[in-house]
């Protein structure tokens, strides 16, 4: 019996960040700056919240939307941060903000329909919606706009077949956040489109000092067409517990956890358990991961800015730096780099943008500044 083929490429971040751990198995040394996986231990309240319930001897299936302590405790979250007014009804918890993005699509589009991607994009949106049949509609930004597109450059990719415009805020690979002016400004075009956005909000927690985060939810006379896409993975350095969650109107939500229903059932029960503790002590829990990511934040681009002739900015969030580079084909770039330096990045291409390279600075203090020298070493920038 041969699998059905389904046209999606493989997950160019993942891939490389395999191909690190690869050869960090054959005893070679690498500095893995592909994936985006905080390298911190846990908050110690995030591992309680898991013994409690590993204590209880026995780890049931949860209701599919998510146990009612976490859709409440999450809404909470929302509704405090961001001025929203969700119920608990409205969210939805799922096994990583990956799966609600990929349930709200499945929910959303039939075949042929388009979905406008800001690029540079996150790696997987492309590939999901086409795994739905739909077709994406890929609207550049650049460097000059901050990596921001407009309502008028969303207006001028419009055709019949707009169905969903799928925002990332704050940005995997810039860290480019959104105004309130913006957004105002995005969801209006929306409206009178009617479009469905779909707001990937999963670094929302990681926003360095001096920057402010403006969330779609902060817009409650646009939560009918709204789905926001929250997790616990960035904000709360939980990445492998895989806990995130939908914010959306209920009929939504609804659809959601029927599709939840038929495919991963619900999120693991300790995973869920352990990602309450973390909502429950969100400034604390937050706080820890996001000032160890600020420090790691500076060191790199202090160390990078004292190594090369060429200076960077610090991101305004996230655990990223998307850097020019000279060479044409970034997946050339990177392969040579890894096979020269030890050093892991992943190639511009795999976000729709060639001539970058995405960098993230969410490794050990000591392994950022012994990548950056040995990328130094083989002058991987000027
Ligand atoms: N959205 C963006 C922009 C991401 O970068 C990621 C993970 O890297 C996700 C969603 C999914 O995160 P998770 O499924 O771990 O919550």
């Amino acid at each position: 019996m041969i699998a059905k083929k389904i046209k999606i490429a493989p997950s160019l971040t993942v891939g490389m960040n395999q191909l690190a751990q690869k050869k960090k198995a054959a005893g070679e040394s690498v500095v893995n700056f592909a994936a985006g996986d905080p390298v911190l231990e846990n908050h110690p309240l995030i591992l309680e919240g898991a013994k409690r319930a590993l204590e209880k001897r026995n780890v049931p299936y949860t209701p599919t939307a998510g146990i009612p302590e976490l859709r409440k405790a999450a809404t909470k979250w929302m509704n405090e941060r961001h001025h929203a007014e969700y119920k608990d009804a409205q969210c939805l918890v799922t096994a990583g903000g990956k799966f609600a993005l990929y349930a709200a699509l499945q929910a959303l589009l039939d075949e042929g329909d388009e979905v406008l991607i800001p690029a540079p994009y996150w790696v997987s949106y492309p590939e999901m919606v086409k795994v739905f049949g739909a077709v994406p509609c890929i609207v550049p930004s650049n460097e000059g706009q901050q990596w921001k597109i407009t309502a008028s450059d969303i207006e001028k990719q419009l055709s019949k077949k707009s169905k969903v415009l799928i925002l990332n805020n704050a940005a995997n690979p810039t860290g480019a956040l959104y105004s309130e002016e913006e957004i105002a400004a995005i969801l209006n075009v929306a409206k009178a489109a009617q479009l469905m956005v779909i707001s990937d909000e999963v670094y929302s927690g990681l926003v360095y000092p001096g920057k402010r985060f403006v969330s779609c939810s902060s817009f409650p006379e646009h939560q009918e067409r709204v789905i926001v896409v929250e997790s616990c993975s960035k904000n709360f350095g939980m990445t492998g517990w895989r806990v995130g969650f939908a914010f959306a109107s209920q009929n939504i939500i609804e659809v959601l956890t029927a599709l939840q229903g038929h495919s991963t059932t619900a999120a693991s029960s300790i995973s869920q358990w352990a990602a309450l503790s973390a909502l429950e002590n969100a400034v604390e829990v937050g706080g820890y991961i996001k000032n160890a990511m600020q420090r790691r934040r500076t060191l790199f681009v202090e160390t990078f800015n004292a190594l090369f002739k060429k200076q960077i900015a610090l991101p305004d969030s996230g655990l990223y730096l998307f850097l020019p580079i000279e060479e044409r084909s970034s997946v050339e770039w990177c392969e040579r780099v890894l096979k020269e330096a030890g050093v892991a990045s992943v190639p511009g291409a795999a976000f729709g943008f060639e001539g970058y390279v995405r960098f993230a600075f969410s490794e050990t203090e000591d392994s950022i500044v012994k990548g950056l020298k040995a990328l130094h070493e083989i002058h991987a920038f000027h």
